[in-house]
């Protein structure tokens, strides 16, 4: 809050009052004039028709009153268009390149390229101005990402996720470069014998991980819960002492605790334990996995009202299993959509036989017909779990995973767009939707300089054609997008 004071206090140098009116003197602004204003601090919205100033990438006026505006601006007519804050997605992995392994990259450099260069414009193509990295990162990948002439503003967790030793995600590396892959691992006494002498477990507690990883620039701490899935074997999870240990060090030194979980057994403990935000939403139902899907068994029920009880963060990332679901057809690559933001070249690669490798490694054996059944009954599960949050004054904060695993399926916005859907098919309301993508991650992970339209913030903001609290298609309707200073030209953002 104080920051605001404080940015409030250097804009009166530029506002004077003659009459009533208020009178704006820019020198790099932007006013946008007669817009329908549709903003949250409390995921509440009361729209208007009004006025917006932004000086110097800032919001310095929201008002109903036209001010007097001086100086150097561009103006911008919002008549008969909406506007919103610039999206946040607080679960992408900004790292990867869709669908390819390390040496799939290495063996077609250009096609990674293209898709590196593209990725930030993508991600704002579809209004996403904000993007919170889950895992790990190095420094030339963020000074590579915000190099970009046009990106969102990105946040991250540090070197790597605080994975326990041997647990997942750790657990697909092969076993040399393991744990020099993960530097923020987590010392198991249970897995002392697998891991490697070079490695001292003192630089390995909770306390030394998370104090690394605030160093590094993280605004939060990942770790996982997951015990494992798909035939894997049986994998090490972090005890309640190492959780509650990683929970209290978090906070410590200002940062936010999210745990990737996806299970009725993950959420419980992680319920229990109490962490800030769980990185996925609950389509696992373990033994109850077979129930009719159109009714929450109460153990499932219990853990959603404790989450509720506490206010814990849930990101229901539906298009994980979406993006996986797609690989079963050709149904997906020929959205037109994906040729906005997705290379052309990649696209047909894609379509090639090596393209398709983790589609054959996922659905070698089944029907297409198979695969729709198997998903569709899991995400009917997924999207019970996010109603009855929805319906219950749950924390629901958008996260999409993009990309969750090596699939195509989970592209830079377009996955972003494609979770919105989801979210309104599995029935909450379109102010909520707009609450959970906006102000919620904001205040979820201590954002305050965006998430909403509001005097001090960032200018991050979309023109919409459509009115997003009346029509899901709002999303895919942005004229124009406001990053800090910039007014950019949607169609500028799409692939040549
Ligand atoms: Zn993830």
């Amino acid at each position: 809050m104080n920051k605001f004071l404080i940015l409030l206090g250097a804009i009166i140098v530029v506002v004077s009052c003659k009459s009533d009116k208020t009178v704006l003197t820019l020198s790099n602004g932007i006013h946008i004039s007669n817009v329908h204003i549709i903003t949250s601090e409390d995921g509440t919205y009361s729209p208007y028709v009004g006025h917006v100033v932004t000086e110097e990438g800032k919001i310095i006026y929201v008002g109903e009153e036209e001010p007097t505006i001086n100086g150097s601006f561009e103006s911008i007519d919002g008549t008969g268009k909406f506007l919103i804050p610039g999206l946040i997605d607080s679960h992408t992995h900004i790292t990867e390149v869709q669908g390819m392994l390390p040496y799939q990259m290495e063996a077609h450099g250009e096609l990674a390229e293209a898709f590196i260069a593209q990725m930030p414009k993508s991600y704002l193509y579809f209004g996403f101005t904000t993007l919170i990295n889950l895992g790990g990162i190095s420094e030339k990948q963020i000074s590579d990402f915000n190099s970009q002439p046009l990106h969102p503003d990105l946040y991250h967790t540090g070197r790597s996720g605080a994975s326990v030793a041997n647990g997942y995600p750790m657990n697909f590396a092969p076993e040399e470069f393991r744990f020099d892959g993960a530097p923020n691992f987590i010392y198991l006494e249970s897995e002392a014998d697998n891991i490697p002498d070079k490695f001292n477990p003192s630089d390995h507690t909770p306390k030394a991980v998370v104090e690394r990883i605030k160093k590094s620039g993280g605004i939060a701490v990942k770790s996982y819960y997951e015990s494992g899935f798909r035939g894997m074997p049986k994998l090490p999870v972090p005890t309640k002492q190492i959780m509650n240990d990683l929970m209290e060090n978090t906070h410590k030194n200002g940062m936010v605790l999210t745990v990737h979980g996806n299970s009725l057994e993950a959420h419980s403990f992680l319920t229990d334990v109490g962490v800030d935000v769980i990185a996925h939403g609950m389509w696992n139902w373990g033994e109850y996995r077979n129930v009719p899907s159109d009714s929450l068994p109460d153990e499932v029920k219990n853990v959603l009202d404790l989450q509720i009880q506490k206010q814990i963060g849930y990101t229901p990332t539906l298009t994980v299993l979406a993006g996986e679901e797609a690989l079963a057809d050709f149904l997906f690559l020929n959205d037109p959509q994906l040729k906005k933001v997705v290379p052309h070249k990649l696209l047909e690669w894609y379509a090639t036989e090596e393209g398709q490798w983790f589609a054959k490694e996922l659905f070698s054996e089944l029907p297409t017909e198979e695969v729709h059944k198997i998903y569709g009954g899991i995400q009917a599960q997924a999207m019970l779990a996010l109603k009855y949050l929805s319906d219950n004054n749950g924390r629901i904060l958008f996260g999409t995973d993009t990309p969750s695993a090596p699939t195509y399926g989970n592209q830079p916005g377009h996955n972003g767009y494609w979770e919105l859907k989801l979210m309104k098919e599995a029935g909450m309301p379109l102010d909520q939707i707009l609450a959970s993508a906006t102000i919620n991650n904001a205040q979820a992970f201590a954002l305050d300089s965006v998430g909403s339209i509001a005097v001090g913030k960032k200018a991050h903001m979309l023109l919409l054609s459509k009115n997003p609290l009346q029509d899901i298609e709002a999303y895919n309707a942005i004229e124009k997008l406001f990053v800090r200073d910039t007014v950019v030209e949607r169609e500028d953002l799409s692939v040549n």
